[in-house]
């Protein structure tokens, strides 16, 4: 396959066509092996060594991601929070970094507990407003701008150019955590982002049967290529590398993205016009709505949809959504996202003391069940929460 003459449909439906030499196995084995054997002459001409490093079973979903993410490399990791903290851990202790006050809650905890500690200066800004961003970047000290959109969970969007542009002038990188997102609706590293970086938990695979990440980079220049080399090095010195059984998971997972994604965001959108005006919502937060913050930028830089990831303010407070919660059906109380089933949780709830997340909020990840049902059932869960 070319990957340059077909679409990103085509490239994931067929893993970009691979097709084993000996045995002409369509889909590719599961490589166990920790280890490999070093030539008689005491060389390694495999490439390989030892699996904590590197696995032949990251190469097929790292050149899938890589185009689907039009980018020049791509590194798989054991977990989205393992490929996020590897960007921070290949900067140096007294640089600067800036990421948004609204992000995803475990990496803001990471960021302001471990990262301080080791030495980074961390500064939260509310990063979808260039001219906040403008104002708090430091030329020539600010090595990274970290940013997520849509963001957890309010599903604020930041515009990835504008982001990209102002970084650049000030000497910083750009890295955008894509996850809600997916490959599927915006392709950070084309509108001048220089790290993608995905929780492959979620989408990527779609199924909730794995823990995965994965970074996407675009090689621009000698600065950026030896930054990568250490974010390679981190993986392999740190450990937090995939086991194999995993990459293969998340391969096949991928085969489907673009028809779960593309249903997602569709179902998504259904839901959050029909509750946008009902008498037992406060309001709806979606970049697919008109009103929502962000919406016109979102519009630009998604492609095709808004995603699937949307969150429901009750009437009532914090104890109408929770019942809400304990009464749907269809709909399973649980954190994460992205998977074929739809998922509702009580954000505040997870996140405790000090979150941006109201007390009335309950984020839903739209799976690819029927939309009507999805409906239906939250429909039944509110009247009974408000009855
Ligand atoms: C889940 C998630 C992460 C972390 O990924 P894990 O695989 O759980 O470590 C990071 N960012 C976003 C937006 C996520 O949803």
């Amino acid at each position: 396959m070319d990957p340059k003459k077909v679409r990103p449909e085509s490239i994931a439906a067929q893993a970009l066509g691979w097709v084993d030499d000996k045995t002409r196995a369509i889909t590719p084995p599961i490589h166990v092996s920790s280890t490999y054997l070093r030539d008689p002459d005491n060389q390694y001409r495999s490439g390989r060594v030892y699996a904590r490093a590197d696995n032949p079973a990251f190469d097929q979903a790292e050149a899938v991601l890589c185009q689907l993410e039009q980018g020049s490399s791509a590194l798989l990791f054991a977990s989205g929070m393992a490929a996020a903290t590897a960007v921070f851990q290949a900067l140096s202790p007294g640089d600067h970094v800036l990421a948004p006050k609204v992000m995803y809650w475990s990496l803001r905890n990471w960021l302001m507990n471990f990262a301080t500690h080791w030495g980074l200066q961390v500064e939260l800004i509310d990063m979808h407003d260039p001219a906040v961003l403008q104002s708090a970047i430091r030329p020539g000290k600010t090595r990274l701008v970290w940013l997520e959109t849509p963001a957890n969970p309010l599903w604020s969007i930041t515009d990835i150019s504008a982001t990209a542009a102002i970084a650049h002038a000030a000497g910083a990188r750009l890295a955008v955590d894509s996850t809600v997102a997916s490959p599927v609706l915006t392709q950070p590293l084309t509108l001048g982002a220089d790290i993608v970086m995905h929780a492959a938990t979620k989408y990527l695979g779609g199924h909730s049967d794995l823990i995965a990440g994965a970074l996407v980079v675009r090689e621009s220049d000698d600065a950026m290529r030896a930054w990568w080399q250490k974010i390679r090095m981190v993986r392999a010195q740190l450990g937090g590398t995939l086991g194999s059984f995993e990459a293969w998971l998340l391969l096949r997972g991928m085969r489907t993205l673009y028809l779960r994604v593309r249903q997602a965001s569709a179902s998504a959108q259904r839901i959050a016009e029909h509750f946008a005006q009902h008498a037992h919502v406060e309001a709806i937060l979606y970049p697919g709505l008109p009103g929502a913050q962000g919406h016109a930028v979102a519009a630009r830089q998604m492609v095709g949809g808004f995603g699937g990831m949307l969150s429901l303010r009750a009437k009532g407070g914090e104890a109408a959504a929770i019942a809400t919660a304990a009464h749907v059906e269809l709909w399973k109380r649980a954190t994460s996202l992205g998977g074929t089933e739809s998922l509702v949780e009580h954000r505040a709830s997870v996140e405790g003391a000090g979150t941006p997340a109201p007390a009335d909020l309950l984020r839903l990840s739209v799976g690819i069940e029927d939309a009507g049902d999805l409906i239906a059932d939250l429909e039944q869960a509110l009247a009974r929460a408000h009855a």
